[in-house]
């Protein structure tokens, strides 16, 4: 919607004058242009950080693998392939962030609930580093959504 500065009457996008009073809309809809250009890099921004949340957990994940080698090598591989799947993941994020945010948290999720069910003590091992990963996952999830709500906007 492009509201005229003479008149106040709202034009539909992509007029070039006034409906109302015929006044110039070139640079209400140049302001209203670069507004959505702003708002699309910032959203472009949060694709970026929802990707880079996505590759820091697969790290994290790949390190804990290797860490947990000599304890147990069931638990270091399945950690390493979950780590694959995050690295996947930060890549299909670029087409679909909230997506690929959800897959990510719902699979971390999982890890820690299944580790959970075989052996209960596996709660507090690294809580913190859960923990902050839960917290990474969820905001790249909400960085996801945006990018939808943004796009659907535009219906794109
Ligand atoms: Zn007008």
């Amino acid at each position: 919607m492009l509201r005229c500065p003479q008149c106040s009457q709202p034009n539909p996008l992509g007029s070039n004058f006034c409906e109302a009073c015929g006044a110039s809309l070139a640079e209400v809809a140049d302001a209203e242009r670069m507004a959505d250009e702003a708002e699309a890099s910032v959203l472009l921004e949060q694709v970026k950080k929802a990707r880079v949340a996505l590759f820091i957990v697969g790290g994290a994940l790949l390190l804990g693998g290797a860490l947990a080698w000599r304890v147990d090598e069931v638990a270091a591989w399945t950690t390493m392939i979950l780590a694959a799947i995050f690295f996947g993941l930060a890549v299909w994020a670029k087409r679909n962030p909230f997506a690929a945010a959800v897959v990510g948290l719902v699979a971390f999720l999982s890890l820690v609930l299944a580790n959970l069910a075989v052996d209960p003590s596996t709660l507090t091992n690294g809580i913190v580093i859960k923990v902050i990963a839960i917290a990474i996952l969820l905001k790249a999830v909400r960085d996801g959504l945006a990018y939808r709500a943004f796009r659907k906007s535009r219906g794109l």
